[in-house]
């Protein structure tokens, strides 16, 4: 079967066409990352009107890459929530026009979940397995028993992953998003400066970053007023090490706790290179589980992760009509 993705929930217009939930047959992101850079973060009104501009080229591009018709559409998925209410409009209205005109089953999918079906795309899911999620807006340890069905066993109390790379990033005064820009620099520094780790209480597996950001900004406030030099690199390194250890920690204990057969990573920090490596590594002292990590254009927002997570819905019989809404805080 064939099913059509569309997401628009935050700064990325984006359709695909995934073939029985596995695999792509065509993937388009427009990103507006440029326009909204030099505000250093996400316009809403702004994103809204991009997504306006670009909704229809998208689904053209998609058709035209896939080189099929509408009419050989089974399913449209669309991202319902959560995300920007004006951004997901856009992409709600355009799959209940297209889902109205063509007479094609319409199903409403979760972003995060989205996020975590990228994976599927890669290698089939094992189950019980569990999913670390770590994006722009959500950072939580996800533990799943069986398609669909999702039960968080962690989360983070404050800022997301990659909310807190985008602050030190200004901090730094590195571009937006600052996630790669962090990333890379940390590759060329040394992680010697003395950060917190957001443990938190014993067996908990939720997170906290907003600590350690404050710690990077007082660290270079202070360093700056006795005229100090912190070598940005080595700050991106030192940031980078808390960030990484405390999610794969985390991740490996509940990992070992759950007894799951796979780990799977998603959302847009996912990309890091330094996360990669050490839950990689750390993942050996588990020989019974996989890991799987989406290669790097499927962690960032792309609507095939909407259409693999659209597929399985679609497959439960699960369906949406035409009364389906935006919903910005839409539950997993
Ligand atoms: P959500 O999925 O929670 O709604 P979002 O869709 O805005 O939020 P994503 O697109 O999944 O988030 O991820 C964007 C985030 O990923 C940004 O914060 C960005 O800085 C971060 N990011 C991207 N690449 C990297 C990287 N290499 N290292 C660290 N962070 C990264
Ligand atoms: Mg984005
Ligand atoms: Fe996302």
């Amino acid at each position: 079967i064939f099913v059509l993705g569309i997401e628009t929930s935050c700064d990325e217009t984006a359709a695909a066409i995934v073939k029985n939930g596995r695999e792509i047959v065509a993937n388009v992101v427009a990103s507006q990352m440029e326009s909204h850079q030099r505000f250093g973060g996400v316009v809403p009104e702004i994103a809204s009107r991009h997504h306006v501009e670009q909704i229809t080229l998208v689904l053209e591009e998609t058709m035209k890459q896939a080189n099929m018709d509408v009419s050989e559409i089974d399913a449209i998925a669309v991202t319902e929530g959560p995300g920007l209410v004006g951004a997901l409009l856009i992409g709600v209205n355009a799959a209940k026009a297209l889902a109205f005109a063509h007479r094609i089953p319409l199903v409403g999918v979760h972003h995060i979940a989205g996020h975590i079906y990228a994976n599927q795309l890669v290698q089939d899911m094992k189950f019980p397995l569990l999913a670390l999620v770590v994006s722009g807006g959500h950072t939580e340890l996800i533990y799943m028993k069986e398609h669909g069905v999702f039960e968080v066993i962690g989360e983070t109390r404050d800022d997301a992953a990659g909310e807190a790379y985008d602050k030190v990033a200004r901090a730094l005064q590195l571009p937006y998003p600052g996630g790669p820009h962090i990333d890379r620099l940390a590759k060329q520094g040394k992680p010697t400066i003395d950060l917190p780790r957001a443990w938190l209480e014993e067996g908990s597996y939720d997170f906290s970053f907003s600590g350690l950001k404050s710690a990077v900004i007082n660290t270079l406030h202070n360093a700056k007023q006795r005229g100090e030099t912190i070598l940005p690199e080595d700050m991106a390194a030192s940031f980078q090490t808390s960030v990484v250890e405390v999610l794969v920690g985390k991740t490996i204990q509940a990992a070992a706790h759950y007894d799951v057969k796979q780990i799977l990573l998603a959302g847009g920090v996912a990309a890091n290179e330094g996360l990669r490596t050490q839950l990689q590594k750390q993942v050996e002292q588990l020989p019974e589980v996989e890991l799987v990590i989406p290669p790097l254009s499927l962690c960032t927002d792309n609507a095939a992760m909407i259409a693999a997570a659209g597929t399985v819905l679609f497959q439960q019989g699960k369906r949406a009509t035409m009364a389906l809404n935006a919903n910005p805080s839409l539950l997993l």
